[in-house]
């Protein structure tokens, strides 16, 4: 395959270069295959690009373009979208003013050992994550949208944009199932945030050994206990993970300020 050059990062940083490659393929790859969107299809990816708009904490270039694509799928009174025209403003009219999302993917913290592992799957994980964690610090981000006061927001966002959109249609059946089961058990933005951890938990555990697996990335139980010590416990013998410290981890890990701009251009 094609060799792209190893990038030295660090495993307790989280990569805007990750975040930012995840978008560019989200609309420009994942979505291209619509050719037009309407109906639930342009309910959930409008909802999608509300919910990054307001909670991404990203650079001004990269939060304006996402508010401008979203004023212009709020505006638009069409009830049926062709893609061709999402693609015209993420590329072209947005230049202009400065408005601007890479058109390059350059996975950092994703990276993997081979060009087909990894990657794209591993950038949305992080951006969910990071989204739970910013709807939780910023409680009124949400104002006037229609989501205000939901603390299912973002995971019956992401729910919706995996189960629709998502090209791996395996990934969406598992992920609906698990959310149907428990997933309006969550009442609060901090549950928001401890059940996609827990999910993306069973996820790695059943997914350990399997192709999907970069063998220098093996799935575990995250966070290993050299990321976060006081996350695990032991109960009569049995490892227990204390949640109140996982969650205090999950919102500094995941948090703006953890975000490194390192290899971001
Ligand atoms: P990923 O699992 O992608 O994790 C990315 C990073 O998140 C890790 O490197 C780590 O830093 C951090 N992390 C790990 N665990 C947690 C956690 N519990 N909480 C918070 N952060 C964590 N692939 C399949 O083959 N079958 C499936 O059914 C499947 N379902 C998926 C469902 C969803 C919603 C998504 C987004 C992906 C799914 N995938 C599935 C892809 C798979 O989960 C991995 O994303 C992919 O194999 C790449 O793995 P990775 O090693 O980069 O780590």
């Amino acid at each position: 395959g094609t060799q792209v050059e190893w990038k030295v990062f660090e495993k307790s940083k989280v990569y805007m270069a990750d975040l930012e490659s995840g978008l560019h393929y989200l609309l420009r790859v994942e979505l291209a295959t619509h050719k037009t969107l309407e109906g639930e299809e342009l309910k959930t990816f409008k909802d999608f690009v509300t919910v990054v708009a307001k909670l991404f904490p990203g650079r001004q270039s990269v939060v304006k373009l996402l508010e401008t694509l979203l004023e212009w799928l709020v505006s638009l009174p069409l009830e049926k979208i062709p893609y061709d025209a999402i693609l015209d403003l993420v590329n072209n009219k947005m230049r202009i003013s400065g408005l601007y999302l890479g058109e390059q993917v350059q996975w950092v913290g994703c990276q993997g050992s081979s060009v087909a592992l990894r990657g794209y799957p591993c950038s949305l994980w992080t951006l969910f994550h990071v989204l739970t964690v910013q709807a939780a610090n910023r409680p009124d981000a949400l104002a006037n949208t229609g989501f205000e006061d939901d603390p299912l927001a973002v995971l019956q966002t992401m729910r919706r944009y995996i189960g629709t959109f998502f090209g791996c249609q395996e990934c969406g059946k598992h992920f609906e199932e698990m959310a149907q089961e428990s997933v309006n058990q969550v009442k609060t933005v901090d549950e928001a945030v401890l059940w996609l951890w827990r999910k993306h938990n069973q996820v790695n555990a059943r997914l350990a050994g399997s192709m999907s697996e970069d063998p220098m990335f093996p799935k575990t139980q995250w966070p290993t206990p050299d990321l976060c010590p006081t996350c695990h416990e032991e109960q009569e013998g049995l490892h227990v993970w204390n949640e109140q410290m996982v969650l205090a981890f999950l919102k500094q890990h995941y948090g703006a300020s953890n975000i490194s701009l390192k290899y971001s251009s």
